[in-house]
């Protein structure tokens, strides 16, 4: 496995506006979106992540890793479905109106220190961009977990961080209308 410097949440590369990468995609940026992939599947393996002292992940951007271009990587098992892509100049082309949140909000392998607190997203959305897994352009339509944690590494790519979106005054508070994932 490719091991990646994941650089923190205090290093200025997860606070900028990262750029479009320019067609032809190089080779170069869809190995390492393969990598970063192969790198959260494994992370996901307890025995693994002790063994190499790394943390469990589900997405990884790739200013986080100290490329400060749009693509991200995401692999996830939910409700036994596995999301696997690697996504290059992603775009956000709708959403719901519903707005969905983990209970016990969210991590991040940028961000070492706590931040509880409730992080609304929404509960649906659309997602195109293109995916090195699938080798084309693609439309994804993500509900739930898979649509958090898209819209968690979007925000990677554009400076944002998950606590910025904690409400300041009331960090726990539960929107009723919101759907818990
Ligand atoms: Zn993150």
């Amino acid at each position: 496995m490719k091991d990646f410097k994941i650089y923190p949440d205090t290093h200025p590369y997860l606070r900028c506006k990262c750029e479009e990468v320019s067609s032809p995609f190089p080779n170069e940026i869809k190995n390492t979106l393969l990598d970063m992939i192969e790198y959260l599947k494994l992370s996901q393996d307890n025995e693994y992540a002790i063994k190499h002292n790394i943390r469990p992940g589900v997405g990884l951007s790739a200013n986080q890793i100290g490329i400060t271009k749009r693509f991200f990587a995401m692999y996830l098992l939910d409700s036994d479905k596995e999301y696997k892509y690697g996504l290059i100049n992603p775009k956000i082309i709708s959403t719901s109106v519903t707005k969905a949140y983990l209970p016990s909000g969210e991590g991040c392998l940028s961000v070492i220190t706590p931040h509880p607190g409730i992080v609304y997203r929404y509960f649906k959305i659309k997602m195109a961009g293109f995916d090195v897994v699938t080798n084309k352009e693609v439309t994804l339509s993500l509900q739930g977990y898979p649509a958090i944690v898209a819209q968690h590494e979007y925000d990677h790519l554009n400076g944002l961080l998950f606590y910025d979106r904690i409400n300041k005054d009331n960090p726990l508070y539960i929107d009723p209308d919101a759907v818990e994932v």
